[in-house]
């Protein structure tokens, strides 16, 4: 037998491969879409969604906007206005993402309108793009601020969108981002609507507590405590320490008392430098904290913000995951414990126990 030709994928289809690969669900392009509008310095963010965002998702804010010049870059391959080179990538700048691809890969495999104008532009303008094509820039009335729409994903990879599950599951996953950044973000405005209706609105007043009380409700934000907590304020195990650097410099945030629990999931929004992250290791130190205070299968309420030596975590597993790795995984996990503890204790919420052996 002759063997087979090795021939090179045409370039549409190296595109939807790879966007595939990135883009795993309508959550993921809320996620980087409220990224932009943040980094954008926006105050306000829109977020709605049709049928779990699998028919529709737009995301609109107050922020710089894109000059009309400038919409075609912002839609192409590796162009960002955020990081010039390598150096910038690896200093960790603040922005997230795909560095440079979210609005490019997005457009590959779905139909992407973005319309914007700058505070001092006249006018607004729009470009769209179709399963890569890129039409043409074109004016559009529009506010200040960008407004980024996208329609039918997947709807020129079948495979990948056969892989979408029930419109409420690929909801709550928007749900779970866009909560995560409305509590991560206090000081911002975010809003989300589900087919036509609002699920929560924030105040973008820069209280923690009430960005709660918008997204969680009043029961669950009256009964959420503060914590406060630094190496120096409370006993640390020699684990969690590396030449006297503490493993942990600091975790602040809000948990709820352990009566104020929900069955089957948890809602613990944990961040890493300010960074929303999901990992094992914070989860349980904080389920670890509330001890036997918690009725089987109940799971509390945590907002928290973890702060560690920037070289010491690892958040690029994977684009499209929020996962990250510690260096000492111990350590961190040990002062998050003692973080939640000592906040619980505090307000009399659980009984002292023996120090740990
Ligand atoms: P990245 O965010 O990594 O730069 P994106 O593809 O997400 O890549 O965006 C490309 C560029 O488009 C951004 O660098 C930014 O200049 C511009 N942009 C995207 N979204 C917005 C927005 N909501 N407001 C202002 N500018 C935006
Ligand atoms: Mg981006």
């Amino acid at each position: 037998m002759e063997p087979p030709e090795i021939e090179r994928l045409d370039e549409r289809t190296i595109q939807r491969i790879a966007a595939g690969e990135v883009v795993e669900r309508p959550a993921s392009v809320v996620k980087e879409l409220i990224e932009n509008s943040l980094d954008a310095g926006a105050s306000r963010v829109a977020v709605s969604v049709e049928a779990g965002g699998t028919e529709g998702i737009r995301v609109r804010d107050d922020g710089v906007g894109i000059p009309a010049d400038q919409l075609e870059a912002a839609v192409a391959e590796h162009a960002t206005s955020k990081i010039a080179d390598i150096e910038d990538l690896e200093a960790g700048v603040g922005t997230l993402g795909f560095r440079g691809e979210a609005l490019y890969t997005v457009g590959a495999v779905s139909r992407l309108t973005v319309r914007s104008r700058p505070p001092d532009a006249e006018a607004g303008a729009e470009i769209a793009v179709e399963g890569g094509d890129v039409g043409a820039v074109r004016p559009a009335g529009c506010p200040v601020g960008t407004t980024v729409e996208v329609a039918d994903l997947f709807y020129n990879t079948p495979a990948r969108k056969k892989f979408l599950k029930r419109v409420t599951t690929e909801f709550d996953h928007v749900n779970t981002v866009v909560t995560g950044y409305a509590l991560a973000n206090p000081d911002v405005a975010v809003s989300l609507e589900h087919d036509g209706r609002e699920t929560f609105a924030t105040e973008g007043n820069g209280d923690l507590r009430s960005a709660v009380l918008s997204v969680y409700g009043r029961e669950v934000a009256e009964s959420m405590v503060e914590v406060d907590w630094e190496p120096s304020s409370a006993a640390e195990t020699d684990e969690g320490r590396k030449g006297g650097d503490p493993a942990v410099k600091r975790v602040t945030g809000l948990v709820s008392h352990p009566e104020t629990t929900r069955s089957a999931r948890d809602y613990l929004a944990t961040y890493v430098n300010d960074r929303y992250v999901t990992a094992g290791a914070l989860r349980e130190a904080v389920l670890e904290a509330y001890g036997g205070q918690l009725a089987p299968d109940r799971y509390p309420f945590a907002v928290l913000f973890v702060e560690v030596p920037p070289d010491e975590v690892d958040v690029n597993v994977h684009p499209r995951k929020l996962e990250v790795r510690f260096d000492r995984e111990a350590g961190v996990r040990s002062a998050v414990e003692s973080a939640v503890e000592a906040a619980l204790l505090d307000h009399g919420l659980i009984r002292s126990t023996a120090p740990r052996g």
